[in-house]
């Protein structure tokens, strides 16, 4: 998992976040999560960024463990 910060102009206004599901109210700079292969995955809302890049890397591993579980 990537993150990108991106400065785009949307006309959507409020997203919802990749970690904690909620919906915050965009910024013009925004924190982009993408996957190995650049496409795009969510955004993270403040309160998550806040939380750090390790927190929001170990929250992907976390999804990837819980998703390969019964792999
Ligand atoms: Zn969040």
């Amino acid at each position: 998992m990537k993150f990108q910060i991106e400065h785009r102009s949307y006309s959507l206004k409020y997203q919802c976040c990749y970690f904690c599901q909620r919906d915050f109210e965009r910024k013009e700079a925004a924190i982009i999560l993408c996957n190995e292969r650049g496409e795009t995955c969510g955004e993270a809302c403040p309160n998550c960024i806040d939380k750090g890049y390790t927190w929001m890397q170990n929250q992907c591993h976390t999804t990837k463990l819980v998703g390969n579980r019964f792999a």
